[in-house]
């Protein structure tokens, strides 16, 4: 080891006239003050940030192995992670926290013994949009610690063909995990829209099923546990690329779609087609609907289009249930990050204290659920909502306090004429 004063390091002013970077061989003129060592050494500021970038990179791939499990929480544990985020689901959260754990458990088993084999045990979520298949899934790998990415499957398309080949759901991965490899193999890929690559789904084409079959395959290959080949750059593979190699068989897929239509398999083959399914938010429709696809099997999504080999890589199926008006309530106000509390903390920065009545909570709950897109729409009817508020708060009194009511939801009234402080003028 040099001695603190031998690595001293003198300034590129002071360093000799001829001085060059020993590892890059670049003078100091071209890359400006050199760090000197014992004997003539020197080192330039972009080498020393190679090293450094060097020596991170290896240390988390030291550090990863260990890190990432050390500790794997409980089923019940990872339940109450989901709860802080998500809202009802309570079977689906049981089914994938016990999946989760399985998997991660049987990780860590793996690295003491090595010949104990890892049985995948990929998830696919069924339930209709904006239910909160997504928000599980990356709700998971929080809690879990470890890298997540989505990807959409109908973006794909069979090699060869205009569209993304399956790799670059794994480079998504990559992306997420900083392109540490190690991490990247232990990653959760969220899949959606699994459902649209059926093979029975309408297809344009009638020279060639590009997007359907074809790309089931390439994804049972990659649910199953391949090494994949991904393109850094993303895009198609072409001969003369550069791959980093990625083995999938203990990252964690789960795969999400919402399968319309599939209730009326399942009710088929249980043999009752007495069931009514009416708008969502209609309560008795709203629970036969989540009913019917509680029961949905792995012979259903065959049925619906997905080729037996996938499903039988896809052990765990759960369903999620439809959300509605009263659900959609409690996700307006109870999540963590719910949507009424990111307004509120808006508000706190401007010194405003901000509430919602009930029954304005209820108006707004009512709007998503009409519009039949679950949760989504309520972002989407809230800021509409308060785009005026939001406009005149920065140039009102500090200290004020807003209340959004029913009749401010439907239109009925403006937050500026009443209890509120005037505007402008005041
Ligand atoms: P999808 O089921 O279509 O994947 P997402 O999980 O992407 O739906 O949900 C869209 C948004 O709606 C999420 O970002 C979240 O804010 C909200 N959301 C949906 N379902 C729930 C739920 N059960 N609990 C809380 N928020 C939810």
């Amino acid at each position: 080891m040099p001695s603190g004063k031998e690595f001293g390091g003198r300034r590129g002013g002071t360093t000799k006239k001829n001085a060059f970077c020993s590892f890059c061989r670049k003078s100091y003129r071209d890359v400006g003050p050199l760090v000197e060592g014992p004997g003539d050494v020197y080192i330039c500021g972009e080498c020393i940030e190679l090293c450094q970038s060097i020596l991170d990179q290896e240390r988390k791939r030291r550090g990863s192995s260990k890190q990432l499990f050390t500790k794997i929480p409980s089923p019940r544990e990872i339940v109450s992670g989901l709860d802080e985020y998500v809202i009802g689901q309570d079977a689906a959260k049981r089914v994938l926290a016990v999946a989760v754990h399985s998997h991660y458990k049987r990780l860590m088993a793996a690295e003491e013994e090595t010949d104990i084999e890892i049985d995948k045990s990929n998830i696919l979520l069924v339930g209709p949009t904006g239910c909160g298949k997504t928000l599980l899934a990356k709700t998971l790998a929080k809690s879990l610690n470890v890298p997540f990415a989505i990807g959409d499957a109908t973006t794909l398309t069979e090699a060869g063909y205009v569209g993304e080949d399956v790799e670059n759901l794994l480079l998504k991965l990559l992306h997420a995990a900083d392109f540490d490899v190690e991490a990247a193999q232990r990653g959760v890929l969220y899949i959606d829209e699994i459902d649209k690559i059926g093979k029975t789904s309408q297809n344009v084409s009638i020279t060639r099923d590009v997007s359907g079959e074809g790309v089931q395959q390439a994804l049972l290959k990659m649910l199953e546990g391949t090494t994949a080949n991904v393109p850094p750059q993303g895009g198609r593979k072409h001969p003369e690329q550069q791959y980093i190699q990625l083995d999938t068989t203990n990252i964690l897929f789960v795969v999400g779609g919402t399968f319309s239509g599939i209730e009326d398999v399942i009710s088929k083959r249980m043999g009752s087609r007495s069931i009514g399914f009416g708008q969502v938010g209609d309560m008795a429709s709203e629970m036969s609907l989540g009913e019917t696809l509680a029961q949905v099997n792995s012979d259903d999504l065959v049925e619906y289009g997905l080729i037996p080999e996938l499903v039988g890589r896809l052990p765990v199926i759960t369903a999620l249930q439809p959300l509605g008006a009263e659900s959609l309530v409690r996700v307006l106000k109870e999540p963590k990050n719910a949507l009424t509390k990111q307004y509120q903390h808006l508000f706190s920065m401007e010194d405003a204290d901000l509430k919602f009545t009930d029954k304005a909570l209820h108006a707004i709950a009512e709007r998503a659920a009409e519009r039949e897109t679950g949760a989504r729409g309520l972002r989407a009817i809230i800021e509409n909502v308060m785009i005026d508020i939001m406009f005149e708060l920065p140039d009102q009194p500090r200290g004020s306090r807003y209340v959004v009511t029913d009749d401010i939801v439907e239109g009925r009234t403006k937050m500026f004429n009443d209890e509120t402080p005037k505007s402008k003028s005041a």
